[in-house]
């Protein structure tokens, strides 16, 4: 179990393998990704800063954000979200990474409750 002191709730990472990555797929979200981030993943994928960026991101006003695919019944998925695993998990960006404690987690716990099994009220 995982836990913050700030955050209301547990987190089980064992889940994640039962569910499936359901915090990776859903209804259309950002993924922001900083200019840093995109560097560290083009370069684990070895791929060019640019071409990366023209093949997997998308600018969200002064942000930017990874590319999300429509799946169909308005149902979105992370361009890397693929056979159910992260393909650049290693280097997966920080908004990943800190899932489930986000901030607007601390006031809308049932709305997490909802999307993912892994977390249990304190
Ligand atoms: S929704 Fe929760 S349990 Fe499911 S993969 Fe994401 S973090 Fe893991
Ligand atoms: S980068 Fe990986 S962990 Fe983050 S949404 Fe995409 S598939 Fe999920």
């Amino acid at each position: 179990m995982l836990e913050h002191s700030d955050f209301q709730f547990h987190f089980n990472p064992n889940k994640c393998e039962e569910c499936g990555g359901k915090c990776c797929t859903g209804e259309s979200g950002y993924i922001f990704v900083s200019p840093k981030e995109i560097a560290v993943i083009a370069k684990f994928l070895e791929l060019d800063f640019d071409a990366f960026c023209q093949n997997y991101v998308k600018k969200v006003g002064y942000r930017y954000s990874l590319l999300d695919i429509a799946k169909g019944n308005g149902i979105y998925s992370c361009v890397f979200f693929k056979d159910g695993i992260c393909q650049i998990y290693p280097k997966r960006p920080k908004q990943c990474v800190s899932f489930p404690f986000w901030d607007y987690y601390k006031e809308h716990f049932e709305e997490l409750e909802k999307e993912c099994i892994g977390v249990v009220k304190k």
